[in-house]
């Protein structure tokens, strides 16, 4: 199973794993360490030790590119996890063949773990019992070469309680690794659950009121900063006529199909840059950044058409809604709050002068 990343944008996605493999090296030079300390005892030769320093150099050198480069997000899997930990089992295993003192070898057999916990960001409980599996492997196959090449150093009667006590180390991180992983997992849609709670309306999957006010400030500061008058920003107030009546008529249900089938008409309509949310109840609100008080009341004028034109499914018959609009422009100084109280008074103008009206 994947960590689903895709509340990171892929620039954060991938300083996230360059960051990562950081602590990665960091664990590594903690290896070197106990490399470089054993070759001070005697206990590994030289050239094993520059062979492995090399192989691990030349992992990192690779996989570092692969995301300086971007060409990682062409994998199924662009953290490369499963293969970081798979290839970097290799130079352990290739320096402790090396190693002459089998009491020496347990000291890197133990940093090999701390790969392992690597896997819980992104790993599964599949993935992370594959690694167990991968390192378990590369450990069995260094026992068979030390058999073969070096049986002065290795008591396989020994080595087996090590692998039993290795195999249960393992598999134990392992599971505690993919709950970690799976509480990861529930929190993140936990939390972009509850963003989307605090910023979209649920019944129309527009806006809320909360972002349109938030849009409506960043759009007015923006605003402030420009001079020319094709550059201003507008708000379309717009409220379906006689929404009580259609709730009255034909159900509350009804009613709350016609307002999906209104959101979506907005959203049809409106041009990119623009935004358009639910303020509450039947009544909605149309930013316009960029756009002269005429042009306002041109977009104005054909969401209204738009509107009045379609055939509500939510409707028997495919019966008609239309909407009235008050658009106001945002003026240099002035609050927002006031911008769209000056919206709301002309909306009110539009349905005093009968309803289906743009007021500007
Ligand atoms: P006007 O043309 O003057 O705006 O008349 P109106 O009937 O639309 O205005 P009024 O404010 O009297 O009624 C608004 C209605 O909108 C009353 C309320 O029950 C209904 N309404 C508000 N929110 C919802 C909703 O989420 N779903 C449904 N179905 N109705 C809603
Ligand atoms: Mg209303
Ligand atoms: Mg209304």
């Amino acid at each position: 199973m994947v960590i689903n990343e895709e509340t990171y944008t892929v620039d954060q996605a991938q300083s996230l794993r360059l960051k990562r493999m950081v602590w990665g090296v960091g664990v590594q030079a903690c290896t070197m360490l106990i490399v470089g300390a054993l070759y001070g005892m005697g206990m590994v030769p030289g050239l094993p030790v520059m062979i492995y320093l090399g192989m691990i150099a030349a992992l990192d050198l690779v996989f570092f590119a692969l995301v300086k480069t971007g060409v990682n997000l062409r994998f199924e899997d662009p953290s490369m996890t499963a293969r970081q930990i798979t290839l970097s089992v290799f130079p352990v295993i290739y320096i402790m063949f090396h190693v002459v003192e089998p009491q020496a070898r347990m000291v890197l057999l133990l940093m090999g773990t701390s790969s392992l916990l690597f896997g819980m960001f992104r790993l599964g409980r599949c993935g992370m019992l594959l690694m167990v599996g991968c390192i378990l492997g590369g450990y069995l196959g260094l026992l068979v070469a030390l058999s073969l090449w070096a049986p002065e150093r290795v008591n396989l009667l020994l080595e087996a309680v090590v692998v039993f006590a290795y195999t249960c180390v393992l598999v134990i991180n392992a599971y505690l690794g993919s709950v970690v992983a799976s509480m990861r997992r529930r929190l993140k849609t936990q939390n972009r659950e509850l963003a989307e709670l605090a910023t979209l309306d649920p019944l129309t999957r527009l806006p809320n009121r909360r972002s349109l006010m938030a849009q409506l400030t960043r759009e007015s500061a923006r605003t402030e900063r420009r001079t020319d008058e094709q550059d201003a920003l507008c708000v379309s107030m717009l409220d379906v006529d006689n929404f009580k009546e259609v709730n009255d008529t034909w159900g509350h249900e009804a009613g709350d199909r016609i307002l999906c089938e209104i959101a979506d008409a907005l959203r049809g309509v409106v041009r990119e840059g623009d935004f358009v949310g639910r303020f509450g109840g039947e009544e909605f609100v149309i930013i316009l950044p960029e756009t002269s008080l005429d042009d306002a009341c041109a977009m104005a004028t054909r969401i209204r058409d738009t509107v009045a034109a379609r055939h509500f499914s939510g409707l028997p018959g495919g019966g008609q809604v239309t909407v009235s609009q008050g658009v106001a422009d945002h003026r240099i100084g002035e609050c927002i709050e006031d911008t769209l109280r000056r919206a709301d008074d002309r909306l009110y103008q539009a349905k005093d002068g009968g309803r289906n009206l743009v007021a500007c």
